[in-house]
C-alpha cells in the first residue's frame, strides 16, 4: 500500500520535472530567438510574436493612462507600462515564494525590454512600421528629440536591449537553479514546504 503510494508519489513527481525541463527547454529556445533579434526588427516567430501582442496591448493601454499627465509622460507612458507589468507580475510572484513563476515573469520582463530597445534604435532612423497609420507619433523619436538625444538613439537601444538580455539570462539561470533544487529535493517533500509556506502568517 505505502509502496504504491511512493511509486504514485516519485511518478507525479518525476513527471513535473520533465514537464518544469520541458518547459526550460521551450524558454531557451525562446530567449535564443529574443537575443539573436538583437535590436533589429525582424519578424517574430509564433511564440515571440503572441509575447509582442501582449506587450503592444499593455503599450497601447499605457498611452490611455498617462494620458492625464502631458504630452512627454502620455508618450513615454506605453513603454514604461510594457515593462511594469511584467516587473509587477515578477515581483507578485517573488512575494508568493513562486520561484519559477517569478523566473517565467522575469524573462517576459527582459523581452519586453528588448521589444521597447527595437523601438528606441530605430528612433533616429524611423524604419519601423507603426501601427496607426500616417501621421502616428513614433514614441522614442519624441521622446529623445525632447531630450536632444536622437542622434544617439542606437546606442541607447543597444544599452536597453543589454539590460533585457540580463534579465532574460537571469531568468533563464534562475530557472535552472530551480530545477536543479527540485531534482536533488526529497520525493514528497514539495508538498510538505508548500504547506509550510501557505501557513505562514505576515
Ligand atoms: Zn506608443
Amino acid at each position: 500500500m505505502a509502496s504504491a503510494q511512493t511509486e504514485r508519489r516519485w511518478t507525479r513527481d518525476t513527471a513535473r520535472l520533465v514537464g518544469r525541463g520541458v518547459g526550460l527547454a521551450v524558454l531557451s529556445g525562446l530567449s535564443w530567438q529574443v537575443l539573436a533579434r538583437g535590436v533589429s526588427f525582424s519578424s517574430p516567430g509564433p511564440i515571440l510574436g503572441i509575447m509582442d501582442g501582449a506587450n503592444f496591448i499593455f503599450h497601447e493601454a499605457g498611452h490611455v493612462l498617462f494620458s492625464f499627465f502631458g504630452e512627454f509622460l502620455r508618450i513615454l507612458g506605453g513603454s514604461l507600462t510594457q515593462v511594469a507589468i511584467p516587473v509587477m507580475c515578477t515581483g507578485y510572484f517573488a512575494r508568493q515564494h513562486q520561484a519559477a513563476a517569478a523566473a517565467v515573469t522575469l524573462l517576459w520582463t527582459g523581452e519586453s525590454i528588448t521589444h521597447v530597445a527595437i523601438y528606441i534604435a530605430d528612433a533616429r532612423v524611423m524604419g519601423l512600421p507603426l501601427h496607426g497609420g500616417e501621421g502616428v507619433i513614433h514614441d522614442w523619436n519624441y521622446l529623445l528629440g525632447q531630450l536632444n538625444l536622437v542622434n544617439h538613439a542606437e546606442s541607447l537601444g543597444r544599452l536597453a536591449f543589454a539590460v533585457g538580455a540580463v534579465a532574460i539570462l537571469s531568468a533563464l539561470a534562475l530557472l535552472a537553479i530551480d530545477l536543479l533544487s527540485r531534482r536533488t529535493r526529497p520525493a514528497g517533500s514539495e508538498g510538505s514546504i508548500d504547506r509550510h509556506v501557505g501557513g505562514r502568517v505576515g
